[in-house]
């Protein structure tokens, strides 16, 4: 069996490498211009979310879980999991009452996601007793299960460990009788990870695909002199987060631009302004030297579910998206689930939750 895999952001670079596993043949093509995970924040924090969702709840706290399968896997095939750190997290909030009502969403949830840990509040003294520079007022929620995900480092060991044959190169797909052409070579099986491209790949097969793009920014600085590695992530109220990475490096961000459909210029007017709003959290920062500004486009459907399992209407044709914002939560749970479902093993989460015909329709069908 062949199969090729379009798209190497967390989708498809986990389904490779659990397809490879299954000593199949994989062909990974990608071409990473926009990729939302390369460019995403990455913090893994799902339980303080409001969404009313409960099929999109369960995929991310089962997503958050996953994690700690996915490092294990990657480690004893001999591969570095430096990509995923717990560091917990620091929530804030404006509003007191908020923060009250956000804590007893958290502590209801923990009896099933025991991954949350210590959940408790801080006040702003014991929050610096954590992280030295941490400049922010007021009381906090500080969840010590939260985690950080570099998103690019995760897709390259992944790719590493599944061993595929990658090509970097932006690809269509033919349907030739119950085969598929890709870049001039035959599969019988075709996943389709494309992100925010889905409709774009599928529009010529026939498809009308309900995913819209979402351009998001943020900006990674260097803190000299900082073991930033093993500071909390800060979420405080308002569009961006703070995100510690290791080596100095602190990631600022990020934004939600609905009207840009697949622009990646960088608005430096909007990342200067979350840096000055970042200094009253992360004292640090003031002096921070500007590594890089990264710029990815998110996919959400209309109603913000993530989809993903079989294109009934196309044989052997796979499809995932609608990750949105939260992507790098849930996007390892559904690449495992897609590997399961084209090799025939058993799938974490129910595919038939998660439909693909709800936003993905046959031109003459409508
Ligand atoms: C700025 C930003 C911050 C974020 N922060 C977080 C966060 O903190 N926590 C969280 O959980 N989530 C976060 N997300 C969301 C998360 O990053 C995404 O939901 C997730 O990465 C989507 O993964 P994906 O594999 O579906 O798509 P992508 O990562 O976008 O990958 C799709 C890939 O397919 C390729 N492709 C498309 N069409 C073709 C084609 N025709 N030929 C070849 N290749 C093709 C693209 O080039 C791309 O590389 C963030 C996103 C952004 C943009």
């Amino acid at each position: 069996m062949r199969v090729a895999i379009i798209g190497a952001g967390i989708v498809g670079s986990t389904c490779a490498y659990y397809l490879s596993k299954e000593k199949i043949n994989i062909t990974v093509f990608d071409h990473g211009e926009g990729q939302a995970t390369k460019a995403s924040a990455g913090i893994i924090c799902p339980w303080f979310s409001k969404r009313r969702n409960k099929a999109w709840y369960k995929m991310a706290r089962l997503g958050a879980d996953f994690y700690s399968k996915l490092v294990e896997d990657l480690e004893n095939d001999g591969y570095a999991s430096d990509f995923y750190k717990k560091t917990g997290v620091f929530l804030l909030k404006n509003d007191e009452s908020k923060l009250e009502d956000l804590y007893d969403i958290a502590k209801a949830r923990r009896e099933e996601s025991t991954l949350i840990g210590d959940l408790k509040f801080l006040s702003a003294h014991e929050a610096r007793e954590r992280m030295a520079d941490f400049s922010g007022a007021g009381r906090l929620i500080f969840a010590e299960g939260a985690a950080r995900v570099d998103g690019q480092k995760l897709v390259d060991n992944l790719l590493a460990a599944a061993k595929v044959n990658r090509i970097s190169k932006k690809v269509d797909i033919k349907k030739l009788g119950h085969a598929y052409e890709i870049d001039g070579q035959i599969f019988d099986k075709v996943i389709l990870a494309t992100g925010a491209w889905l409709g774009q790949i599928l529009e010529p097969l026939g498809y009308e695909v309900d995913v819209r793009p979402q351009k998001g920014q943020l900006r990674d600085y260097i803190i000299a002199d900082k073991n930033t590695g093993d500071y909390p992530v800060i979420m405080p109220e308002g569009e961006f987060d703070i995100i510690p990475f290791s080596d100095g490096r602190v990631s600022v961000g990020a934004s939600h631009e609905n009207e840009m459909a697949y622009d990646l210029s960088v608005d430096n007017d909007l990342l200067d302004s979350y840096r000055r709003e970042s200094e009253q959290y992360l004292l640090s920062l003031k002096n921070a030297k500007i590594a890089k500004a990264r710029v990815g486009i998110r996919a959400y459907t209309s109603d913000y579910s993530p989809f993903y399992g079989q294109l009934e209407t196309l044989e052997n044709v796979y499809v995932a998206s609608g990750l949105g914002s939260s992507g790098l939560t849930t996007g390892t749970i559904i690449g495992y689930d897609l590997a399961m479902l084209l090799s025939g093993n058993e799938t974490i989460l129910n595919p038939s939750d998660y439909p693909v015909d709800r936003y993905v329709k046959k031109k003459d069908s409508l």
